[in-house]
């Protein structure tokens, strides 16, 4: 499983049924392996591919777990993600120190009895939590140059550039910004990326109608793209409501401005 793959486009609450078979149901996460290790970006319910991979190696790669905020849809693939109960894993979680809650003690609330029959704490893994660096200075994580940008939306969220030898991904989950009001410093983020993976949850038509929530549309997504450069287009966190066919609608109306565009899909791989 080297190299980057998406493994869940879905926002707010999976789905499942013929008519969301293509793009998939599962919720966001995203996962790059290299010889030195696995860095896992969200922990919605496509986690669970990871773990079923995972699940058929004698060896685990140390983990880091990159975390852009803490929705539900972005956590709940968590508490049964298969190396949590392995005494050989060795996972590290990342956030933002920034964040106005205690996003490690928020995790251990999370993840605990009643809500679930183990705790975070009761883990057979080594677990460690640890900050994101201080903006515009990125880590290197398992041979990945991993950068970071705080983006508007409820709670606080971040995008993450991951810079390899095999390409540079940008996501960009989670975050509402005008198509015409984009921020130049995160414009500069994107610059150039071989794909930039971005939020449409809504349509241009819907959107009025939910300022203030945090989503994107297409629209966005396009502009993002040409002002930045980037190779490819994905939209995702496709809203629950959306079925295969309304996604290609959203994605053929993107293609007519930005040629590079497609849908995120579950267990595509990058480039
Ligand atoms: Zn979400
Ligand atoms: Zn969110």
């Amino acid at each position: 499983m080297h190299g980057f793959v998406i493994r869940g486009t879905r926002g707010t609450l999976p789905t499942c049924g013929p008519d969301f078979f293509r793009y998939g149901g599962d919720t966001t996460c995203f996962s790059l392996e290299t010889s030195q290790g696995l860095l896992v970006i969200d922990a919605g319910t496509g986690l669970r591919h990871v773990t079923q991979e995972l699940a058929d190696r004698s060896d685990l790669p140390p983990i880091t777990v990159l975390l852009t905020h803490l929705h539900m849809d972005h956590l709940v693939g968590l508490p049964s993600f298969g190396p949590l109960y392995s005494s050989h894993a060795q996972i590290r979680f990342m956030a933002d120190s920034n964040r106005e809650d205690d996003w490690q003690q928020a995790l251990l609330a999370f993840i605990r009895k009643p809500y679930w029959p183990v705790g975070l704490t009761d883990a057979d893994a080594t677990l460690e939590f640890g900050s994101l660096s201080p903006p515009g200075e990125p880590m290197e994580i398992y041979g990945v140059r991993v950068g970071w940008c705080a983006i508007p939306h409820p709670q606080q969220c971040v995008a993450y550039r991951l810079d390899w030898s095999g390409g540079s991904v940008v996501i960009a989950t989670d975050v509402e910004f005008e198509a015409s009001r984009i921020p130049v410093h995160f414009i500069q983020f994107c610059q150039g990326a071989s794909h930039l993976i971005f939020d449409a949850h809504f349509t241009p038509s819907e959107i009025g109608h939910y300022a203030g929530w945090g989503h994107s549309t297409w629209e966005t997504g396009v502009a993002l793209a040409q002002a930045s450069g980037v190779g490819e287009l994905l939209l995702t966190h496709h809203r629950p409501t959306r079925y295969d066919t309304d996604i290609d609608a959203i994605v053929e109306a993107a293609r007519k401005v930005f040629p590079q565009t497609r849908g995120a899909s579950t267990n595509i791989a990058l480039p």
